[in-house]
């Protein structure tokens, strides 16, 4: 029963997500100045990180700006909320504006303002689909954690309906689902696939017996392979977001799912983790956001997930810069000639060779000079060609920006588990 909504165009915020280049940094920029003011005033913590390097508040003007201000690291939150309980001195507005305070492992406290005007969720869910009159099931945790509560916020935006499914309970949720004709799921990619298989159980067919048109998920890796097997059983667009419990939404796909949007009202910097400094489109680097929420001003916040982003228009029409991929976590990053390099970089260069079953990036130094030698074991029936190194060696700047040697070995010369870079260098 497929509904005559158009989930591929439009926008939440044309304007705002259409914006020229000079005019989305002149629009940041404000935004910028206005916060920087109001946290400078309001909340101690970021007084302090303003004084630790002798800035005012008038020094911070523009997005490039930033790059004078230290980082503020998500694993540093726990301790500096324990220090200045309950919320390390960020708290931006009256304790009594607050509606909400939800808690993260750590033990981290979120709190959210009444008046908040965040809607970078919104867009999100506009982006992947969602529309006036949907019902969405949130199966996220409603227990303690925040983002169910965004992502119902979200749909009430959209003047969507939401049926709150929680954690489990997958006959419940599918009988909820299929009873309310329920339109849109939130969710994680797994819960999903776990919905498809009670459904069947059921007697179901997914894709007559369910109503699900559209998805966002998150919290979860999502290979293309899954989504369109998802997208099958169940006939449905599903698309996906990322963000944080501490900050909110940093990036959302649209229709043409080729990277995650940044919303309008963010800033995202892609920054090198050693100095600090922001790095352009196609390099490496760790995502620090700063978001313009008065009760919760991050600014400058160090997420440790590290990515890299593309300035290229998109189809949409959004203008955006856009995070291509996800690449991992900040602490499996090595540096190799200058750049970073992490574990997934390697499975992007393997992923392009059906010959390669298995490899290993070998990092060692010679002459002061860092070398990386890409261990390659080959499929079964194929044999090792100078032709293949050759078109394994040029592959490996367009994901590494580090040029390599190919070397082809056994799979037994390799230990059972292995890590996909092993870093041999000696600095004594
Ligand atoms: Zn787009």
């Amino acid at each position: 029963m497929a509904s005559e909504r158009d989930r591929t165009t439009g926008f939440y915020h044309q304007t705002l997500e259409t914006l020229s280049p000079v005019g989305r940094e002149k629009f940041l920029s404000e935004e910028l100045r206005k916060i920087v003011i109001h946290a400078c005033q309001n909340a101690p913590a970021i007084q302090k990180k303003f004084a630790s390097v002798g800035l005012k508040p008038g020094d911070v003007r523009s997005v490039k700006d930033l790059e004078k201000l230290p980082i503020t690291h998500k694993h540093e939150l726990a301790s500096l909320q324990k220090e200045d309980p309950p919320f390390g001195g960020f708290l931006g507005v009256p304790m009594q504006r607050l509606k909400r305070i939800c808690m993260s492992p750590g033990p981290i406290y979120e709190p959210e303002d009444t008046e908040s005007k965040n809607d970078r969720w919104t867009q999100a869910f506009f982006a992947a689909g969602f529309r006036k009159g949907d019902i969405g099931q949130v199966t996220f945790s409603y227990h303690l954690v925040p983002p169910a509560f965004w992502f119902e916020d979200a749909l009430h935006r959209l003047g969507c309906i939401a049926t709150p499914g929680g954690v489990g309970n997958t006959e419940q949720q599918v009988k909820m689902m299929h009873d309310l004709h329920v339109t849109g799921y939130i969710g994680t990619p797994s819960f999903l696939m776990a919905v498809a298989k009670k459904a069947l159980e059921f007697g179901y067919d997914p894709r007559k017996d369910l109503a699900l048109e559209v998805g966002f998920v998150s919290g979860e890796m999502l290979p293309e392979s899954l989504r369109s097997e998802l997208e099958e059983t169940f006939g449905m667009v599903i698309r996906q977001g990322y963000g944080t419990a501490d900050v909110g939404c940093m990036g959302f796909e649209c229709y043409h799912k080729n990277g995650m949007h940044f919303p309008y009202n963010c800033i995202v910097e892609i920054v090198d983790p050693e100095t600090g400094k922001q790095l352009g489109p196609g390099e490496t680097g760790e995502i620090v956001t700063t978001v313009f929420d008065e009760a919760y001003p991050m600014i400058r916040f160090g997420t440790g997930d590290l990515s890299y982003y593309t300035d290229e228009p998109c189809a949409c029409g959004r203008t955006s810069g856009r995070l291509v991929k996800i690449l991992g976590r900040l602490d499996q990053v090595t540096k190799v000639k200058g750049m970073f390099i992490h574990p997934a970089n390697v499975d992007e260069v393997a992923a392009r060779f059906k010959e390669i079953k298995d490899c290993q990036v070998v990092v060692t130094r010679e002459g002061h000079v860092d070398q990386m030698t890409f261990k390659v074991v080959l499929s079964e029936g194929i044999t090792p060609s100078d032709d293949l190194a050759k078109q394994i060696e040029s592959a490996i700047p367009q994901s590494m920006r580090v040029r390599g040697k190919v070397e082809f070995i056994e799979r037994k010369s390799l230990p059972e588990k292995y890590s996909k870079i092993d870093d041999q260098r000696k600095w004594e």
